[in-house]
């Protein structure tokens, strides 16, 4: 099956009723025959616009190594794609969760340096020699735990020593730092990747805590050193990039940005896009006189309207506090669906399986068999998504659900299982 074959990069001038004046970027154009059949819609990932962003971050990164966030599935976009294609790129190091993860990306990339942030317990110990994994050492049980594993064994994988400098999450606090470093006996046999640490504040360039972290983490390192001689140090997620070079240590650790998502809530996004949602539309209605929509009847159909039915809910992760105009607080236009190159806002309650939205200002020629609604692509941002329905761009993309079907498109790879 070659269904991306379907997918076309179109540019912006040729894409008719499709581009808008903000397009900039060519994009995907997706169509029905691109679904397989009984599908309700499609997840496809640009494997091209992860590449994009792994060379602006390269270049944003000055001297740092850049190594990639690869947790809960490249933050849903598909480990299996995504991760290849960022070694294509020039990636050499990968941050993962868990040492499950680990274990599956040391199959797709066999010579990457892999760690495993949240560290080894007595079960998962093993995994790391077997596989190769480099263990975040978070608390004195996970540093004494792997000295004694490292006992005895020839080059075992290095170990990350992970600071808390106010996330209060995971990490060495500081009593636990203190007492390593008067305790050197502690931290010896074991061969170190690196200190780092994780920034609560990054994506508010002005926030005083970047600067506090910052302190914590370098008095930290100061307090090790004599203990394990000279350490690496890592600080900087996606945000912290942007931070500055004061931030980037020997290595950075994005995430977010390489999938697309904005570093900073308030300036425009400089990643392009990776993953575009499309569900099929799968009823019109046009509606003369009030009538409620949805659960609740939370909305009221005020007048004359042509609303349609898309295939997507909040089964498959469109975000049910995006229905009803959007969470309480919530100060934007609220959640919209785009159609042939038309805004069509969410009404009334998203349901699991399904959601309405008002598109009377799309012509009802565009709503005809093969429709489809753009839930997440060049108009409607991860992010604008997230922020409609009071969470973030990271949720929505991490919570993309399993009935979609997926498409890797671009970077050489021919993916579409
Ligand atoms: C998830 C994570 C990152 C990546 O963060 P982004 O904001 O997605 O760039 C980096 N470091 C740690 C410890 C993380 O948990």
């Amino acid at each position: 099956m070659k269904l991306f074959g379907r997918l076309r990069r179109r540019a912006p001038e040729a894409a008719g009723d499709d581009a808008t004046a903000e397009d900039t970027q060519p994009h995907l154009v997706v169509r029905a025959p691109d679904i397989p059949a009984g599908r309700p819609g499609i997840v496809v990932v640009d494997l091209d616009a992860v590449a994009a962003n792994w060379r602006l971050l390269v270049d944003a990164a000055g001297q740092a190594e850049v190594a990639a966030a690869a947790k809960a599935d490249c933050y849903g976009t598909g480990m299996a794609q995504v991760a290849p294609a960022l070694v294509r790129a020039g990636c050499r190091s990968f941050f993962v969760a868990v040492a499950s993860e680990g274990v599956a990306l040391r199959r797709l990339a066999p010579r990457a340096a892999i760690a495993v942030l949240t560290g080894p317990d007595r079960e998962s110990v093993d995994l790391f020699g077997e596989h190769n994994l480099r263990p975040v050492l978070n608390d004195a049980a996970q540093v004494s735990l792997w000295q004694g594993w490292c006992r005895g064994r020839n080059k075992p994988p290095l170990a990350w020593l992970h600071i808390d400098t106010g996330m209060t999450r995971l990490g060495l606090m500081p009593a636990a730092v203190d007492s390593l470093a008067n305790h050197p006996d502690r931290l010896a046999g074991m061969p170190f990747a690196g200190i780092l640490s994780h920034l609560a504040c990054a994506d508010d360039p002005a926030h005083p805590m970047n600067a506090q972290q910052r302190e914590a983490f370098l008095a930290a390192r100061a307090l090790l050193e004599p203990a394990t001689g000279p350490l690496r140090a890592s600080l900087a997620n996606s945000a912290g990039v942007f931070l500055g070079a004061a931030w980037h240590f020997d290595l950075v650790r994005p995430g977010a940005a390489l999938y697309g998502l904005a570093p900073h809530s308030d300036r425009p996004n400089p990643m392009r896009p990776v993953v575009h949602a499309y569900a099929r539309i799968v009823q019109v209605h046009e509606v003369d006189r009030p009538r409620t929509v949805g659960y609740g009847a939370a909305w009221t159909v005020p007048g004359k309207r042509r609303l349609a039915i898309v295939a997507a809910g909040y089964a498959d992760g469109y975000p049910r506090a995006a229905g009803e105009g959007g969470p309480p607080g919530y100060a934007g236009d609220g959640a919209a669906v785009w159609i042939g190159g038309h805004r069509a806002p969410v009404v009334g309650r998203v349901s699991m399986d399904l959601l309405t939205v008002d598109a009377s200002g799309v012509p009802a020629a565009k709503l005809g068999e093969g429709a489809l609604a753009e839930l997440i692509g060049p108009h409607v941002g991860a992010d604008a998504l997230g922020a409609a329905a009071g969470t973030i761009g990271y949720e929505v993309l991490a919570r993309l659900g399993a009935r979609f079907h997926r498409a890797w498109r671009g970077a050489g790879a021919e993916i579409a299982p």
